[in-house]
């Protein structure tokens, strides 16, 4: 039986990929808005991904009182130390989108090679129970970030973002592809040994 959990973003690509992966694991997972929660805005004041991971889902939870997935993700330059880091997603402003962050980015490693644009994406996925009781899972995949934006599928920084070992970028690899070697797969992995190892105890 399918087992249904919430998903504490609205971010349909995010849970479209998190879908993918939970469906092998036998998990339906549904939108907050599809689970009826209440539009309300989720601070993500924590200085890394797992505190705004964790607030996520313990928000969420106390919504619905289901067993809820979060996941706080973001790109990490090293040329940046680091940066956007957990402020990917208002990197150009509070009012910024997609096109906005992309443009910014690419305006801030202007004139830099590319031995010195690497980057990595960053996921965590953390899986909170009525009962409290929390998984964490952190994913990380590595690669580089390109000077101008290629590919149409995917979100966020995409366009610009070649994984490792690969000479095409996010947004154009298929989603069944990215699916495969991307930070949240890689997340989602670790959650499933994470739910396989609780399992068993
Ligand atoms: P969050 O929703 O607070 O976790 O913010 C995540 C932000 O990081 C997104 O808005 C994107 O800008 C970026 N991001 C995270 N994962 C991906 C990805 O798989 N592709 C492209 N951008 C991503």
């Amino acid at each position: 039986m399918l087992k249904t959990i919430i998903a504490a973003s609205s971010n349909a690509h995010k849970i479209e990929e998190i879908q993918a992966i939970m469906s092998k694991f036998g998990m339906k997972v549904i939108s907050r808005d599809d689970a009826g929660v209440p539009k309300f805005e989720i601070k993500e004041d924590g200085e890394t991904f797992e505190e705004n991971s964790l607030k996520k889902a313990e928000e969420i939870m106390k919504v619905t009182g289901e067993i809820t997935v979060a996941d706080d993700s973001g790109l990490m330059v090293d040329y940046l130390d680091g940066a956007p880091g957990v402020y990917s997603a208002r990197f150009a402003g509070e009012e910024c989108d997609d096109i906005k962050n992309n443009e910014k980015l690419l305006k801030l490693l202007d004139g830099i090679c590319q031995e010195e644009r690497a980057a990595k994406f960053v996921s965590v996925i953390t899986l909170i129970f009525p009962d409290g009781e929390t998984l964490v899972a952190r994913g990380e995949c590595p690669g580089h970030i390109i000077e101008v934006p290629v590919g149409e599928n995917g979100f966020g920084y995409d366009p610009l973002f070649v994984p490792e070992g690969y000479d095409k970028t996010f947004a154009q690899l298929s989603a069944g592809e990215k699916n495969l070697i991307s930070h949240r797969a890689k997340a989602l992995c670790k959650l499933e040994k994470l739910l396989n190892e609780r399992a068993n105890v």
